[in-house]
């Protein structure tokens, strides 16, 4: 960003005495050794005739400045899996879709292999790969997002035909829409006779999922995870929304990716399971994984063999790092080992300071002066009151609020307490909790005052909307 005269003379091939001179010519009193700014070095080369090309400094420390980075040139780019995650409500079968995915492809493909959980698992269907994460659930999901990581590139949303959408499918539709992924819907327990799913297709239409037979976009695969029905369908549905997505990566890189789980083992040290987002990531490489690092010792695959090297899209546990990542943390291949350890011990050490002042939240304490600064454009809300009919009106009427600049958006609503779930949510999402008679429960509370999380709490419907557009025109008088 700024150079001395001596370094500006140097790089413009000329002596310090000639830039001091053209500098005092410009009115500016300069000796050799004294830093310019830009303006002055760019008068300075606009006199040479030179153009100042300025020089990206990346800050090797922040390691999602390597995922930000587009320098690959199209025709390195080649086609990768996609990374799926199975959401639904409790018992609809997410558990038993994983493992009955796994086994049909897994086992009958690769003889031999036994199945290891290591967080994930890659299929293979007629020489196409899919990669199911393989915590289900939207916890594990969201918990990565407030980390600002985004694996997954498509969400299977579980319904069993017998039940229909319950609090915890919206959810998930809401997590999987706040993330902009694309939603394939399972409807699971078709072997069943009460299974219904007419119903199902029609309470989702509801949440914006409409089947493609009734003129909407959302794709319906009927299926029996239990009796493995249905399965194929699900996996080619999958393959063809990749498809139009367009997956790519350039396996001829260094790799970057994604901290799945980790965990302290006595005999092997730190355990992470990775997924490789780009590049390929070989044992032996110098790594930096969320605020530890070290060389890649050994990888064992999914099947619990033991590889080489790891693609892109693909789930590899490791060892040799010194510290056990989190679920969510980035992890970054450097060129030598002695980047990697002066990268790792940097970011660790600024990890202990950030713990203790943690990224600003949006509240409506600090939403105006956040709007004003440009970094909100977009109030993400999240209504809970004690009856649906409630819940409704509440959203309408917020919808409605009109104030230049920023957009409400209601991300989530539901009926009863505030849950944990819905202070994850809304830490992952940036927003602010609205409750109308109801309070949020111990945990709820606890993870809010962890994360920062403003929750906001009323009983009178116009009082939430004034207070809400207040907030927003920076009128918000204080509270005590
Ligand atoms: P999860 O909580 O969403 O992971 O649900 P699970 O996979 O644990 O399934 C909950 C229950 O539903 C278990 O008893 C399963 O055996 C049963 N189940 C799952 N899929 C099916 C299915 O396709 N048909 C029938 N009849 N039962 C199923």
């Amino acid at each position: 960003e700024s150079l001395s005269v001596a370094e500006l003379a140097k790089k413009l091939h000329r002596e310090p005495s000639e830039i001091i001179k053209k500098l005092f010519m410009l009115g500016v009193m300069a000796t050799i050794n004294q830093e310019l700014d830009k303006d002055a070095i760019e008068l300075i080369c606009a006199d040479y005739g030179v153009e100042v090309e300025e020089e990206v400094r990346i800050d090797k420390t922040d390691l999602d400045t390597y995922f930000e980075q587009e320098e690959i040139a199209e025709g390195d780019l080649e086609v990768r899996p996609p990374a799926v995650t199975i959401m639904g409500h409790v018992d609809h079968g997410k558990t038993t879709l994983l493992d009955s995915i796994r086994h049909t492809k897994v086992t009958a493909g690769e003889a031999g292999g036994i199945t290891q959980h290591i967080g994930a698992y890659q299929v293979n269907i007629d020489g196409k790969k899919i990669t199911f994460l393989d915590t289900p659930g939207h916890a594990a999901f969201t918990t990565m997002r407030a980390r600002g990581a985004s694996i997954t590139d498509l969400a299977i949303i579980v319904v069993a035909a017998d039940d229909g959408v319950m609090p915890q499918t919206v959810e998930a539709i809401n997590h999987a829409k706040a993330a902009e992924v694309p939603i394939i819907v399972a409807v699971n327990k078709m072997d069943k006779p009460t299974a219904n799913p007419d119903r199902v297709m029609q309470e989702l239409t509801e949440h914006g999922l409409v089947p493609e037979d009734w003129g909407g976009d959302t794709i319906f695969v009927p299926i029996s995870a239990l009796k493995g029905e249905g399965i194929d369908t699900l996996l080619e549905m999958i393959l063809l929304v990749a498809e139009v997505q367009e997956l790519k990566a350039n396996p001829n890189r260094p790799a970057i990716g994604t901290v799945i789980e980790a965990q302290l083992d006595k005999g092997r040290g730190s355990v992470a399971t990775l997924l490789v987002q780009d590049g390929t990531l070989r044992v032996g490489d110098p790594i930096v994984v969320g605020h530890a690092y070290g060389r890649v010792r050994a990888m064992v695959n999914d099947l619990g063999r033991r590889v080489k090297e790891a693609g892109p899209a693909t789930p590899v546990e490791i060892t040799g790092i010194n510290e056990v990542p989190q679920a969510g943390d980035r992890f970054v291949v450097f060129e030598d080992e002695k980047t990697a350890r002066q990268v790792g011990e940097s970011r660790s050490m600024t990890a202990i300071q950030a713990s203790r002042s943690e990224k600003q939240r949006v509240t409506l304490d600090n939403l105006f002066e956040q709007m004003s600064q440009g970094d909100v454009k977009e109030l993400n809300l999240i209504v809970k009151a004690d009856v649906q009919g409630t819940v409704e009106a509440m959203a309408a009427s917020l919808m409605k609020i009109d104030v230049e600049g920023v957009n409400v958006k209601i991300i989530h609503t539901g009926a009863g307490a505030i849950t944990e779930s819905d202070v994850t949510l809304a830490s992952a999402s940036n927003a602010i909790i609205i409750g109308f008679n109801v309070r949020p429960d111990v945990n709820a509370k606890r993870a809010a005052d962890e994360e920062g999380v403003d929750i906001r709490l009323h009983r009178i419907i116009y009082k939430v909307i004034e207070e809400i557009e207040a907030a927003m025109k920076g009128m918000l008088d204080p509270e005590f």
